[in-house]
């Protein structure tokens, strides 16, 4: 259940310029240098679609990956003012995508949008990385289980290619709120994920699971005590290179 290399992946949703690249610099300069860190991460940044192909190019051959955020759900070019696909992303040098955001959701993005969405992404051979979790509303009614379980059930599917997903459960009440779960409840979560997925694909691999909502320098050192956590989904402090660089220092304290 437990796997060895830890990712660590920037969301960095609506935020980034072309100043940006710094905060890359200082991270892979600080991943070369300290091979005692690198050799067991992987570190993904999440960027606007308007930065993949810029820091794509730059950090081709570097210690960090470049990623996105949601797509459109349509697996062909089309109509669709604004939008951008799975294909366009691939072809701007993007590995990785972030799908199933809450903030997405928020926006009336459903599970089975959500499936679509992902269904063209692993046809361009994109990684995914599918954000669930409960509400504080569906905490408080003791919703989580279901929430997740039904998150997970109907925006995969078996004929996916499952390895090349990776879950981030985010609790939405923690998503930038500085609140985190207590560490017996996350790592109950987290097994429940875990062991969820695999009934549900009748596979034989646990899936890889990370933590998101306000992970910081600080709080991170608690969450080094949970095995079941693969990594970190990070927000806010990934827009910092200092609180990247020390929430991955202090994870392996
Ligand atoms: C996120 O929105 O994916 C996230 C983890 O945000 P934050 O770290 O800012 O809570």
């Amino acid at each position: 259940m437990t796997n060895k290399l830890k990712y660590f992946i920037a969301n960095w949703k609506m935020f980034g310029d072309l100043k940006s690249i710094n905060i890359l610099n200082r991270v892979n300069t600080f991943l070369i240098k300290n091979l005692k860190y690198s050799k067991n991460t992987n570190v993904i940044f999440c960027v606007p679609h308007t930065l993949i192909y810029f820091l794509a190019n730059t950090f081709k051959k570097k210690s960090l990956l470049i990623g996105t955020q949601n797509c459109h759900s349509n697996r062909t070019d089309g109509s669709y003012t604004g939008s951008i696909n799975a294909k366009m992303i691939k072809n701007s040098g993007a590995k990785y995508i972030i799908l199933g955001h809450s903030e997405n959701r928020r926006e009336g993005e459903t599970n089975k949008i959500i499936r679509q969405k992902i269904d063209s992404a692993l046809n361009q051979k994109l990684k995914i990385i599918l954000c669930i979790g409960e509400s504080l509303r569906e905490k408080k009614s003791k919703k989580t289980f279901s929430i997740i379980k039904k998150q997970i059930k109907d925006s995969l599917s078996k004929k996916f290619k499952l390895n090349n997903i990776i879950l981030a459960y985010e609790p939405i009440w923690s998503i930038g709120t500085g609140r985190v779960p207590k560490s017996n409840e996350l790592q109950k979560t987290l097994k429940f994920i875990k062991e969820n997925f695999r009934k549900l694909f009748k596979t034989r691999n646990f899936p890889k699971v990370l933590y998101g909502g306000s992970v910081s320098p600080k709080n991170v050192i608690s969450f080094s005590r949970i095995n079941e956590i693969d990594g970190f989904l990070i927000g806010k402090d990934s827009r910092s290179s200092k609180k990247f660089i020390d929430i991955i220092k202090n994870y392996y304290k």
